[in-house]
């Protein structure tokens, strides 16, 4: 495990333990093999390393590539701006391997980015005080009811940091299918820590999108446009118009902000994470509607 900066910690031993598995590594402790190799359910061939340093080597390699995503973050206006935000909170978030990335992906829970998916550790605490607990998928009230105290929670990101192939990937021919390509997985990840972010401070919200309903959710709306900004700023085309397609729109920031109510979801931004909103007004990025509110003064 490593931990990055204050209150991010990586912990890849689950992808480290998967390849040991992958390798026909085994725990000493593990169930006895027939292979004649293996002696008493202690697996090991001749000169290989032992079961935990061919784990810890493994994880480190999934730790440091996540480190790496972290860091090219980092390295854009609107990146650092996250980032920061992030550091300033209380809460800890830890990013660890998706479990069996194919077999999850098959059978994927949202729409976010196949390689990735963020969850609060306390549900009610990352919920706004006094809002009721939503579906992340839809939007839809949890039943039975509960209401967010906005407490804050810890969260957990399930990442897989490198892209999947195409060839896995479902449902291709319809408008939820995403392409994951190396460019992009720092974006993906941005996108996580997004969701983290309102996590840790308590303001999940996730209710429908008047008049948008691909975004499912306010959550992602936020997410999305942010990471957007981010995009833009790396000089990527086009930009991601809602949750169920890749980034592909060519839109003004003026286009932007008289769609839908746009204009005033950023408003509620600037109301719940006023620190973040500023850092990210001053983001010289093609793309920015955050930066042409606050010229406008609107
Ligand atoms: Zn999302």
């Amino acid at each position: 495990m490593i931990r990055f900066r204050n209150n991010i910690s990586i912990n890849g031993e689950a992808f480290g333990r998967a390849r040991a598995m992958a390798a026909g590594i085994f725990e000493p402790s593990g169930p006895p093999s027939s292979n004649p190799l293996f002696r008493g359910g202690a697996p090991q061939l001749p000169g290989q390393e032992d079961y935990e340093t061919f784990v810890e080597r493994n994880a480190a390699i999934y730790e440091n590539r996540v480190r790496d995503l972290l860091v090219r973050i980092q390295t854009r206006q609107a990146g650092r701006a996250v980032m920061s935000s992030i550091g300033q909170q209380a809460r800890r978030v830890t990013i660890v391997p998706l479990p069996q990335p194919r077999q999850r992906i098959a059978t994927r829970r949202t729409t976010d980015s196949p390689n990735s998916y963020a969850t609060p550790l306390d549900l009610e605490a990352a919920t706004q005080k006094s809002r009721l607990l939503r579906d992340a998928r839809d939007g839809e009230v949890l039943k039975p009811w509960r209401r967010g105290t906005g407490e804050g929670s810890d969260g957990e990101i399930e990442f897989h940091p490198w892209p999947v192939t195409p060839d896995v990937l479902p449902d291709q021919s319809s408008c939820r299918s995403q392409t994951p390509f190396e460019g992009s997985l720092d974006e993906d990840l941005l996108h996580e820590l997004l969701h983290v972010l309102r996590y840790m401070l308590g303001v999940r919200n996730a209710r429908k999108v008047p008049f948008q309903p691909l975004y499912d959710t306010m959550e992602e709306f936020f997410a999305i446009v942010i990471t957007n900004i981010y995009r833009s700023e790396c000089g990527r085309e086009g930009i991601r118009q809602h949750h169920h397609e890749a980034p592909a729109s060519c839109i003004t920031d003026e286009g932007f902000l008289k769609v839908g109510l746009n204009r005033e979801h950023l408003r509620k931004l600037r109301r719940q994470q006023p620190d973040l909103f500023a850092d990210l007004h001053a983001v010289k990025a093609p793309f920015n509607p955050i930066r042409q509110m606050w010229v406008a003064g609107q």
